[in-house]
């Protein structure tokens, strides 16, 4: 895995190759924040978080996405990643919140 490959978690901090990562990004043209979901040409400032319970927790309460992104994160936003992180509940990738 290439170096510039590797990400970092808003939340935990945990280095890891971007694809274990959910991507969400400031889009360069409407500046709107979007949840990209594969999309990767999705292009603009993008932040990454693990897609675990802890994390997804620990970026909304304590407005990391918003501080990495330098911009407010729509509220609608939460409720899709709390959907899938949800279903994923006993399946879900390693995740150390501290
Ligand atoms: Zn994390």
């Amino acid at each position: 895995m290439a170096a510039k490959d590797v990400r970092r978690c808003v939340s935990c901090r945990r280095l890891a190759p971007r694809q274990e990562f959910w991507r969400v990004v400031r889009l360069a043209d409407s500046r709107r924040v979007v949840w990209d979901q594969g999309d990767r040409r999705a292009m603009g400032r993008a932040a990454y978080v693990c897609p675990c319970l802890p994390c997804v927790a620990e970026a909304q309460k304590k407005r990391r996405l918003e501080r990495a992104l330098k911009t407010p994160v729509p509220a609608t936003l939460w409720p899709d990643l709390w959907a899938q992180v949800q279903g994923q509940v006993g399946d879900s990738p390693v995740c150390n919140p501290n």
